[in-house]
């Protein structure tokens, strides 16, 4: 970790009541850009998720409290803080997931700009006056921090997934207890670090690391303590997990996978296009629940737009994300790399057309090369399936109402995208795809004002905007009565 300049932000155990926890047993964190270890974190499991909920129990009374000015003032510190070291956040970043630094740089600041967001969100949690039903009564809404709050993440984004539940959390009052994901705890890490110097008092923000992901997630959605539980993962996971959470009726929020389509009609800017497809498929080397995983193309521009998209991403630079210039970084196993050849075979196998990659790439066991994959059909794995890997495949459509129905056909709801240029068209599929979030012309969307989420099997509940406060808020009402005497 000489890498860093600050060596403090490299934390190997829990951090639960503003202490960092020793264990008996530890597990390895490997970079996956040499496949070397680079950190031995103390293992923790059912006892440290608990003493974690006490704390967070124990602290709920205190923050939730203090003014949302207060709150937001000691959210502020952190945001500023973590931008900071954002040079060194995202090291870590790098070495643990693998994505490219400036893809890294990007998720801190991206992660960040939640905090400030809800620094200043949490400052907005109105209620409401309702008209009165009768002469004698008055008639309020208030809306109050739900609780303890439990959350689970995944790899792909290990800082940004946790500053995006941890801000609104926060600013809403509750307490807050995260275990991120196995492989990649040291961002979690870094962030306690940071948010103690912040001034977040102990027992606020806690984070549990350890391999025992059943049982420590057992804890934390079965805990009666826990009012609210928040995933963002696999739907398979996340359908185990809420099934869970009901046995204490918990208040449950889901981010789950996704099956986007991007749909480049006749009349678009297929520059605009193949820009917004490279962005959108490729970046964290395909590992993201947003990205293009179906590439529509209407017949018309099939041969322009399938042309210059091979010849673009046959540009891009694959290697270990801490070099200057890649732009494709390792996948996060060697288990990875081998379920996305299979998808890429089986497609081949059926009758696609491979036009670039298809193999594993040269740079190691964790690397698999840019692929464009042509005469997709709607039946086969590759369209059926979240790829997570660097790979496009290519469907051609004849018109609007048939892309509509192909691109609807999946269970997942997450992000759509398209291309085109007119009004009705635009329109009409806008409201005709059955997504959550839709990119227009626009192959990158989320942002902290935006609310992020899906609808089907991508989830439920919202995250960053000002409806993400309302996840971790309970409206209560009341009714004043006897106002005539
Ligand atoms: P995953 O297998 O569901 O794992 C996600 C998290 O859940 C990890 O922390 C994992 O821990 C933990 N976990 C796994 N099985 C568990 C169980 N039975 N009980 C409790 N916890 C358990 O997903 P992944 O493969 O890591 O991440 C990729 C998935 O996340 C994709 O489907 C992607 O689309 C989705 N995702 C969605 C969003 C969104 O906002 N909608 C954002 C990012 C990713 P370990 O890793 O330690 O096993």
């Amino acid at each position: 970790m000489e890498l860093l300049k600050d060596t403090a932000l490299f934390k190997q155990a829990s951090f639960v009541n503003g202490a960092w926890l020793s264990a008996e047993s530890f597990f390895s964190v490997t970079n996956p850009a040499t496949g070397k270890v680079i950190a031995e974190i103390a293992d923790a499991g059912v006892v440290e998720a608990e003493l974690a909920i006490q704390a967070a129990k124990n602290a709920f009374n205190t923050w939730s409290s203090l003014s949302a000015n207060e709150r937001g003032s000691i959210l502020r510190r952190w945001f500023e803080l973590i931008i900071l070291h954002q040079e060194d956040l995202a090291r870590l970043l790098t070495l643990e997931q693998g994505k490219p630094l400036a893809e890294a740089k990007g998720e801190i600041s991206y992660g960040a700009s939640f905090i400030d967001w809800f620094a200043e969100e949490g400052k907005r949690a109105y209620g409401d006056v309702i008209p009165m039903p009768s002469a004698d009564k008055r008639l309020v809404t208030i809306k109050q921090a739900v609780g303890v709050v439990a959350a689970i993440t995944p790899w792909n984004f290990p800082h940004a997934m946790i500053a995006r539940k941890a801000a609104a959390a926060l600013a809403a009052g509750c307490t807050f207890v995260v275990r991120p994901a196995s492989q990649t705890p040291l961002s979690a890490l870094a962030m306690a670090e940071l948010a103690q110097r912040a001034g977040v008092p102990d027992g606020v923000f806690n984070v549990v690391v350890g391999t025992a992901a059943r049982a420590i997630g057992k804890v934390l959605t079965e805990h009666p303590d826990v009012a609210k539980f928040t995933f963002t993962g696999s739907t398979a996971v996340g359908k185990a997990l809420i099934s869970q959470c009901a046995g204490t009726v918990k208040k449950v929020s889901m981010e789950l996978g996704g099956n986007a389509p991007f749909i480049i009609f006749d009349d678009a800017d297929l520059d605009a296009a193949v820009q917004g497809a490279i962005v959108s498929k490729y970046r964290n080397a395909g590992q993201t629940c947003v990205c293009a995983n179906r590439i529509f193309v209407q017949e018309k521009v099939a041969r322009a737009f399938t042309d210059k998209f091979v010849k673009a991403v046959a540009a891009l630079k694959v290697g270990d994300g801490l070099a200057q210039d890649t732009q494709i970084g390792p996948l996060i196993s060697p288990q990875a790399v081998t379920d996305v050849d299979s998808l890429v075979n089986s497609s081949l196998q059926g009758g696609a057309e491979l036009l670039l990659g298809g193999e594993r790439h040269a740079a190691g066991e964790y690397f698999y090369q840019p692929t464009v994959v042509a005469k997709v059909t709607q039946d086969m794995p590759l369209a059926q399936e979240e790829i997570f890997g660097p790979v496009s495949p290519v469907i051609t459509f004849k018109d609007e109402a048939e892309v509509l129905a192909m691109a609807n056909d999946t269970d997942y709801g997450l992000a759509a995208y398209f291309y085109a240029r007119d009004i009705g068209r635009i329109w009409r599929v806008a409201e005709g795809l059955e997504f959550g979030m839709v990119g227009i012309n626009e192959g990158i969307i989320s942002n902290a004002a935006a609310p992020f989420g899906g609808i089907k099997q991508s989830g439920n509940g919202r995250e960053g905007s000002r409806y993400g406060l309302e996840d971790y808020m309970e409206i209560k009402y009341l009714c004043f009565g006897g106002l005539d005497k």
